[in-house]
């Protein structure tokens, strides 16, 4: 009777001081940009680490240096919103920190684009729609030098870390689970609508198209651009808009539905300036908290917003809920409900 006592005091002592420090429940959130310490024009990538350890890569883009970027960790999950090449990956860092905040130094990832890169090396689930997810398949086979097939399941979910590289992918509106060997809960991924393109690169295709396409300047599309929803199993619901313009999904899937109370939002000028930006968290989205992303201009220095930029406008017009910047490098730390309990 007295050990069991002791054995429970211990044991409340231990889950209030993982609590107090942070185990276990919250996500983290660390943008990988070009720039340490700062949000810059071509910034996108971005790892969310659940609290069971699944560790999941958005839109690898070009603000990382490839497979080889030593800031990535463990993925076991890779996450594409469309095949623009900023998100896809046509190009990577020459070197971290390489060029200017306003405009970082890239090379070519030609012909497999970072996305493939990090999928073969890591091991990943390849989640995304599936025009998109066969494309970059393909890619990870090429590189890897075997097919990637699709990722086997447990009791419907995908469990993580993998063996080797597979695909998880779905149609718009679909949901994949990931969950690590372990865990009892998985993390929900699910598809949803951007009111936006998605053409790929010409210099990622193989001739004859590449050759052929040249002629007109033009791509094909690898099907229907998306966002993402995403449940972690703390309770946090992160949306992440990809590239879009306003859309009335926003509010009647986004938050009526999947209850989304973190936004990630893309911001850039040819699809969501700062009024539509600021109109789509305070109207439509309406989350407790923001996340500002790609911003395809350069926006701090020394990990200030500067004035006069479109990011400084978006937020000033968001109305009753804290907006964070993406600064690279910076791990932020949320709970379920989508407060930021360190680093911001
Ligand atoms: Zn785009
Ligand atoms: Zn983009």
């Amino acid at each position: 009777m007295k050990m069991t006592t002791y054995s429970h005091a211990v044991m409340v002592f231990a889950l209030t001081l993982g609590w107090s420090l942070g185990w276990a429940q919250n996500v983290k959130i660390t943008p990988l940009g070009s720039h340490a310490g700062e949000f810059c024009d071509r910034d996108r990538a971005t790892i969310f680490e659940d609290p069971t350890g699944v560790r999941i890569l958005y839109d690898a883009g070009q603000s990382v240096t490839g497979a080889d970027d030593p800031r990535l960790g463990d993925v076991h999950v890779v996450l594409l919103s469309h095949a623009h090449g900023d998100h896809i990956g046509d190009r990577k860092m020459a070197a971290l920190n390489a060029g200017t905040c306003e405009k970082p130094d890239t090379v070519s990832a030609a012909p497999n684009s970072t996305t493939a890169e990090i999928a073969a090396a890591k091991n990943a689930a390849v989640v995304m729609v599936a025009d998109l997810g066969v494309f970059i398949g393909k890619k990870v086979e090429k590189i890897r030098g075997k097919p990637t097939g699709a990722c086997a399941t447990t009791g419907g979910d995908t469990v993580v870390p993998l063996v080797a590289p597979c695909l998880a992918t779905m149609q718009l509106g679909g949901k994949q689970t990931i969950k690590h060997s372990g865990a009892s809960r998985a993390v929900e991924i699910t598809t949803v609508f951007a009111s936006h393109a998605s053409n790929v690169p010409r210099e990622l295709l193989t001739d004859p198209e590449k050759t052929n396409l040249a002629a007109d300047n033009m791509s094909i599309s690898l099907g229907p651009p998306t966002g993402f929803v995403v449940k972690f199993t703390n309770g946090l619901t992160v949306y992440l808009s990809g590239d879009t313009g306003l859309h009335s999904e926003m509010k009647t899937i986004v938050h009526d539905f999947h209850k989304a109370n973190l936004a990630f939002l893309n911001l850039g000028q040819n699809a969501m300036p700062p009024d539509a930006a600021a109109y789509a968290v305070n109207e439509l989205a309406q989350p407790t908290t923001v996340i500002a992303s790609h911003p395809n201009e350069w926006v701090t220095a020394d990990g200030k917003v500067r004035p006069n930029t479109r990011t400084k406008r978006f937020i000033d017009m968001v109305k009753g809920r804290p907006v964070y910047l993406s600064l690279s490098g910076k791990t932020m730390e949320f709970d379920g409900n989508a407060k930021c309990v360190a680093g911001c």
